[in-house]
């Protein structure tokens, strides 16, 4: 940081915001430019304190003469200022990356396909409610640059997507956490798969002897890479392994945990593997078994994922909006317990549907498709299930109505991206959450 005098933050959200927060309060030179339309929100906190900011375009030449840039994990590299900036070799950073050497905190930092949102969540509500001095960043809530400029705190628990490590360099995790890797955001990474691990991998990148690396056991591309690439910190693995009579039983070091799966709110499979995760991170910073057990068992999951809407005449009413690829659909599926009518459909994202295919005719008694263009589910599973072609959430409601029979679960677990009939997966579950609702009343 010694050369560095003027920072460009690129992108005016809220990694882009506290970025720009914490570079101000250092002393640097701090430009935020955004190519769209800020939120009114990020607008006025940047008025408020003082940064200077641009929206609707860049200015090239100022962007072009910062010494470092931090950008937000939502601009792709092919964007044409990156093409520039890269051209003319300006360093390009994370939020993370360039937050870390100001904060004495440690970093326990969860990545995945799928589960870090409810792993990290999980994970800060147990260190929190152990009494530890820690915030919770990432993709979730304020920014970890934020925190870091406000009010440093211990231990962080940061929720961190590809595209945060891909701008890693020398980032260190204390604690890495890593879930799982399915094929997903292929559009980013050359629709290489590999391309995706190797961005998945940077979690282990500058990590010691001392730190933690946790990973999943039962994934075979992950197992691959840790062969390949020997991690230098202590390894702990969770795994179907670890499971045995509905108990899971955990181990870091000498330290062991029992978790009796029975007691969690969150269920499934996939749920036992965050819980386990959360337990090992929790582990490694030092938390009790005691205090660990009593936040898993108090956990009610996070919103728009497996989560509960209501009981109507015998009918389970399920909200996964969240589920945006095959695998979290995968995993939602395993989890059913009743004959399940099941809603997919939105925008494709290069979908294989063949994973599923076990579950049709088994749990899947019919399948909604709930988009503006639901051929590619028709073509999968007509013939296979009873398959119904809506076009609203309106028909798709209406249709499982008619369709689930006391007893049955009628689950919302797309498989798609939400954009071809909401503005977002969280519009998308709010929705679906209201209609049932007021199917309630009427009934
Ligand atoms: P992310 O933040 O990685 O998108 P979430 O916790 O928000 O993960 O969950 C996203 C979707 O994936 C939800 O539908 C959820 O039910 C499912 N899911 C949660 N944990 C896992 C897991 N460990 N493996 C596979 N799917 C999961």
């Amino acid at each position: 940081m010694d050369k560095i005098q003027n920072i460009v933050i690129l992108g005016g959200g809220e990694s882009g915001y506290g970025s720009a927060v914490l570079a101000k309060s250092k002393g640097f030179g701090t430009f935020l430019s955004d190519s769209g339309t800020l939120s009114e929100k990020y607008r006025n906190l940047l008025v408020a304190e003082g940064v200077e900011f641009e929206e609707g375009g860049h200015s090239e030449e100022r962007v072009l003469a910062a010494d470092l840039v931090v950008k937000s994990p939502g601009i792709p590299e092919k964007a044409p200022i990156i093409v520039k900036l890269r051209e003319k070799g300006v360093r390009i950073v994370s939020e993370m990356e360039f937050a870390r050497p100001f904060s004495k905190g440690r970093t326990i930092c969860i990545t995945g396909s799928n589960g870090k949102t409810t792993t990290t969540t999980l994970t800060h509500r147990i260190l929190a409610e152990a009494g530890l001095d820690v915030a919770v960043g990432g993709n979730i809530g304020e920014s970890y640059a934020l925190t870091v400029a406000k009010c440093d705190r211990e231990w962080y628990v940061l929720e961190l997507s590809s595209f945060q490590l891909d701008g890693c360099y020398d980032f260190r995790a204390d604690v890495g956490v890593l879930m799982n890797i399915t094929p997903d955001h292929l559009d980013r990474y050359n629709y290489k798969f590999q391309n995706y691990v190797d961005s998945k991998m940077r979690i282990i990148r500058n990590q010691r002897p001392e730190d933690h690396f946790i990973f999943s056991a039962d994934d075979q591309t992950i197992a691959t890479e840790v062969e390949k690439l020997h991690p230098a910190a202590l390894l702990s693995p969770f795994g179907k392994c670890n499971i045995s009579e509905g108990v899971a039983c955990v181990r870091l070091g000498e330290k062991e945990v029992r978790i009796d799966l029975d007691r969690l709110h969150i269920k499934g499979l996939h749920n036992a593997y965050n819980a386990m995760a959360a337990t090992l991170a929790a582990l490694a910073a030092g938390v009790a078994e005691e205090n660990i057990l009593r936040t898993l068992y108090s956990f009610e999951g996070v919103e728009h994922r497996l989560e509960r809407v209501c009981e109507i005449e015998g009918v389970e009413w399920i909200n996964d909006s969240k589920a945006t690829n095959v695998d979290s659909v995968w995993y939602a599926l395993e989890s059913m317990r009743r004959p399940t009518v099941w809603i997919a459909g939105g925008t494709d994202k290069g979908n294989d549907y063949e994973p599923l295919m076990d579950f049709v005719g088994k749990k899947v008694k019919a399948l909604v498709c709930m988009g503006v263009n639901n051929a590619k589910l028709l073509d999968n599973f007509k013939g296979k299930v009873p398959v119904y072609d809506t076009h609203s959430l309106d028909e798709a409601v209406e249709v499982c109505r008619q369709v689930a029979q006391s007893g049955d679960t009628v689950l919302l677990s797309p498989a798609c991206a939400s954009f071809d009939l909401f503005r977002n997966y969280e519009e998308r579950g709010r929705l679906f959450k209201n209609k049932v609702l007021e199917l309630r009343v009427k009934s």
